[in-house]
């Protein structure tokens, strides 16, 4: 099946180029299979959403969305050293920075007790002319960090995303919404129907985004849904 991808197999030359040399946020020596160094990663601190079933991750969807579980890396902080290696990922062309995160993620969701193997990863997708700037989407790369792992293979056409028609700056909350909605195309795929989804982004910030994607997919799809992001942004 060509929509379904996953990675096996990956040389030691790839290797090289996906864990870099220095940590991301200063020049020291990262940690294995890392993009931080100890003491970058110590100051940063990981989130306890893997093991927390009532996380802030969750409490941010609120009501709104029906997972069985979410889980956020890292809080996001404004000016902090996550936010620095987030920029790099989505404008930088740091690809490997996602990728790398995608490993630690799937690490920890093998790990948590709260989160059941999920049947496929769906990255959030972008309008495919950012993607095609950018060089990549970055919840895909993240995805294929998580699939190395975790070996559930990666479900990428299930939804894509095209301009929206809307400005996104002048409209009320609920109209930016109603934008986001409808900018999101989701096509009934039977092989979806009943399995368990985990779906990928970068940040949750709002989380209507996920928000948006979750009530797209199951319009159509009878889905158990899981969360899973690189950060949650917090004040
Ligand atoms: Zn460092």
């Amino acid at each position: 099946m060509s929509i379904v991808s996953n990675i096996k197999g990956l040389g030691q030359d790839i290797l090289d180029l996906v864990f870099p040399s220095r940590c991301v946020s200063c020049d020291a020596r990262p940690l294995r299979d890392h993009i931080f160094c100890l003491s970058c990663n110590l100051s940063i601190g990981g989130t306890d959403h893997f093991d927390i079933k009532d996380n802030k991750l969750i409490q941010r969807l609120g009501h709104r969305v029906n997972a069985e579980h979410g889980a956020a890396l890292y809080y996001f902080i404004k000016n902090g050293k996550v936010q620095d290696a987030l920029h790099r990922l989505k404008y930088g062309r740091d690809a490997h920075v996602g990728h790398v995160f995608g490993r630690i993620f799937g690490k920890r969701y093998l790990e948590s007790t709260h989160f059941t193997p999920a049947d496929y990863i769906v990255p959030v997708p972008v309008y495919y002319r950012k993607e095609q700037k950018r060089g990549y989407n970055q919840s895909l790369l993240f995805a294929r960090g998580i699939s190395e792992i975790t070996k559930i293979p990666i479900y990428n056409k299930l939804i894509t995303k095209k301009a929206s028609t809307i400005s996104l700056t002048q409209k009320n909350r609920s109209e930016r919404y109603n934008g986001l909605l409808s900018s999101l195309q989701v096509r009934y795929r039977k092989e979806i129907e009943g399995k368990s989804i985990l779906i990928v982004d970068d940040v949750l910030t709002t989380g209507a985004t996920i928000e948006a994607v979750v009530s797209q997919i199951t319009k159509q799809h009878k889905v158990n849904i899981q969360i899973g992001t690189i950060a949650l942004a917090i004040d």
